[in-house]
């Protein structure tokens, strides 16, 4: 009796992926073994980490290997690991009914030039084995389930069979690669070989090889020609025996064809070796079949601590950022945890914290019990300490590159927002994370400065470090509130990351100088004492436009002031110092599900700045002191206002009104009738009106 057949379809997203891979024109498919013994690898990680709890998991195969077999005859290569294998469910689900987002994403990263062998890094590495097969068939035993028989030839579907036919494998998977006839030299003992040098040298598992050898047997003359008739390998006994008959007989040596099984990672495992002994292209391998990166490591760490606690550990920086750096609820597998030489775990939370997820590498701690519970570890004081450790490292790795500017400059790129991260959540290490900040500055053209040179620059009289922030660098680069800084060559900080704003405000300061967000109110400018007399005479002068001016504009704003901080424009709008900078505002109310009642709080208090020197403010003032009742001042306070919100980094309330304010004053400038708009603006105005007459009634 035959068990049945089920057919599946795969995913939509999967089913294209594997045209994609099978299409595309692509020379190093050799890491399709690579992605496959990564797998076995996990596997057996996996039953491994069972059977430190429950050690008869292993019952049904003690050993954990990988071996490789290549069949010439029947161009089938086939890798077996005698890891945890899948159930049916498994297979049905990670094997084509589900997509992972990395499925699409690895798809726009083709699309838009990378490169094949990043496949592992997108959690999609199994569709790899059809870069050489045109039919895979992926044998697998579990613990809790029988063997079953996963099979495609792509096409868009794959089959479910009981395994009725293999021999059982006790537990674990084969995958049985069907070679397209191009692709044969994949069943090559020394390619085969070679490969698994470069890519899965440092796996720690024994990676098997079935090699074939020649041996030589000795036999008697009849037995040789009957074995090369029946090319029947001769047994021993046999041999023994017909010794035993014809005593006389000559002997004679034959080559003889024998399998064996060669061990081809013997490699130590590399943390345990002295680091000075190692090489740096060592570590690259090592890194690569680490995290399944295609490139070299950016930087890397290898230290040992001991002490009342021991442990070894490598730590690297990659080049780039994974594709889902940021993302959500995904499982880390950044820092393999050993303990004694034994994996425990690759996604243990405790060992880093979260703004350093994007470092890999392994830990191998001599004091931790081997049968560590995830619960155990999360309360664990060994593990405590060992964090600590790894995060001073870290600190120590990232001034190293920093010594490096080219190096730096792609760290950087890549690891900016988690350094600000970092700045925000580590007080402890605040300091040494503010060292690796930079930004560009007014002053520092291209390139971009850290806080320290920015410090050298500041002349003696200057006492804060200055930072604007905003939405990009030509919006705050051309934004008002550079103004009067320009004027007084003071250099002010760029600030374009929406990270930025949470990181400043836990830094609050460098090197003991204040960090000043320019867009706050109560920013002084350092001035003399002429200056100051100045100031203090127009703030005198303003004092009833100023009055005027928060009337009209009521609630919209907190205050109306003269400022020193404007050269070109009439007015900016400040926000209060504690509160939400306009850059703030405009990321909360970016954020769909912000929460309402936190931005009606920290909701920018604004602060309207004039600036006494301009002509439009000058005779505004001229107005308003020759008729406190003007009825075209309304109309353009609010303008002014409102165009300040714009240049100040805010959004407009209400665009039409704003328009509708704007097309009165074109009207104007184009001298249609005059009557006409006149009437418009009191008809619009009912407003000041009434803040008039409410005013009168206050006096009365
Ligand atoms: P990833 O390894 O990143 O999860 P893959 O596409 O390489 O992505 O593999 C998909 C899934 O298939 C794995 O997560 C695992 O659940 C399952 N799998 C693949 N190979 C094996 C294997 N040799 N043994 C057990 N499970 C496997
Ligand atoms: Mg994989």
């Amino acid at each position: 009796m035959s068990a049945e057949t089920e057919t599946f379809s795969f995913q939509a997203e999967i089913s294209q992926l594997m045209s994609l891979i099978i299409n595309t024109f692509y020379s190093n498919k050799e890491i399709f073994l690579r992605e496959l013994i990564s797998n076995s690898s996990d596997a057996l990680d996996k039953i491994r980490y069972q059977s430190l709890t429950d050690p008869s998991v292993l019952d049904s195969e003690k050993k954990l290997f990988i071996r490789i077999t290549a069949d010439r005859e029947n161009n089938i290569l086939s890798i077996r690991d005698s890891g945890i294998g899948m159930t049916k469910a498994d297979l049905v689900n990670n094997l084509g009914t589900i997509a992972k987002s990395g499925t699409k994403a690895f798809m726009e990263a083709l699309s838009s030039g990378a490169d094949i062998s990043m496949i592992g890094q997108f959690g999609v590495g199994f569709y790899s084995a059809y870069l050489v097969a045109d039919k895979v068939q992926v044998i697998t035993k579990h613990n809790d389930d029988e063997q079953y028989i996963w099979e495609s030839a792509a096409g868009g579907s794959f089959t479910i069979t009981r395994d009725e036919v293999n021999p059982s494998l006790g537990r674990g998977t084969e995958m049985r690669l069907y070679l397209k006839e191009d692709q044969v030299e994949y069943l090559d003992e020394k390619r085969i070989k070679d490969i698994v040098k470069k890519h899965s040298e440092f796996i720690s598992y024994p990676i098997e090889l079935t090699v074939e050898k020649e041996v030589d047997v000795e036999v008697s003359d009849d037995e040789a020609e009957e074995v090369k008739e029946g090319e029947e390998k001769p047994k021993i006994e046999e041999v023994d025996d017909e010794e035993d008959k014809k005593e006389k007989k000559e002997k004679k040596t034959i080559k003889e064809k024998v399998t064996d099984i060669e061990e081809l990672n013997k490699t130590k495992p590399l943390w345990t070796r002295n680091p000075e002994d190692i090489k740096e292209d060592e570590y690259a391998n090592f890194y690569k079949t680490l995290t399944n990166d295609w490139e070299d490591h950016l930087s890397v760490k290898h230290f040992s601590v001991e002490g009342q606690l021991e442990f070894r550990a490598i730590l690297f920086v990659p080049k780039r950022a994974p594709f889902d750096l940021f993302e959500g609820k995904k499982k880390r597998n950044n820092i393999k945890l050993y303990v004694r030489r034994v994996f425990i775990m690759d996604d243990c939370d405790e060992l880093i914290p979260e703004y350093l997820g994007f470092i890999k590498g392994v830990v191998d701690s001599e004091d931790l019990p081997l049968n560590i519970s995830r619960e155990m570890l999360q309360q664990n004081k060994i593990l405590k300490v060992i964090r600590k450790n790894l995060v001073k490292k870290c600190m120590e790795m990232f001034a190293e590159i920093a010594e490096d500017k080219e190096n730096f400059e792609k760290f950087y790129e890549a690891f900016s927002k988690n350094i600000k991260l970092g700045i925000h959540e580590d007080a402890q290490n605040r300091a040494k994370l503010a060292d690796l900040l930079r930004y560009h500055s007014t002053k520092s053209g291209d390139e971009m400065t850290s806080l320290k040179d920015y410090v050298t620059r500041m002349p003696e009289k200057q006492k804060n470090i200055y930072y604007i922030t905003g939405e990009s660098r030509a919006a705050v680069e051309n934004s008002p509130f550079l103004e009067g800084f320009k004027k007084k060559g003071i250099e002010v900080l760029l600030m374009t990351d929406p990270i930025d704003e949470y990181a400043t405000t836990q830094l609050k300061e460098y090197d003991d100088k204040k960090l000043v967000c320019i867009t706050k109110e109560g920013v002084e400018i350092e001035e003399d004492e002429e200056e100051k007399k100045a100031r203090e005479e127009e703030e005198k002068k303003y004092e009833n436009l100023c009055k005027t001016v928060k009337e009209i504009l009521g609630d919209k704003v907190e205050k109306v002031v003269v400022s020193n901080k404007l050269t070109d424009s009439p007015c900016v709008l400040t926000t209060g110092q504690f509160g939400w900078s306009a850059n703030m505002e405009r990321i909360m109310k970016a954020q769909a599900l912000r929460d309402n009642s936190m931005s009606a709080y920290m909701a920018s208090k604004k602060t309207l700045e004039l600036n006494p020197s301009h002509p439009i403010v000058k005779a505004l003032e001229a107005k308003v002191t020759a008729d406190s009742g003007d009825r075209t001042v309304k109309d353009l306070t609010t303008l002014l206002y409102e165009t300040s919100l714009l240049t100040s980094g805010f959004s407009l309330d209400d665009p039409s009104d704003f328009a509708k304010r704007i097309n009165r004053m074109i009207a104007l400038g184009l001298s249609i009738d005059e009557e006409e708009v006149a009437d418009e603006i009191i008809e619009d105005a009912p407003a000041a009106e009434s803040a008039e007459t409410s005013k009168m009634e206050e006096v009365d």
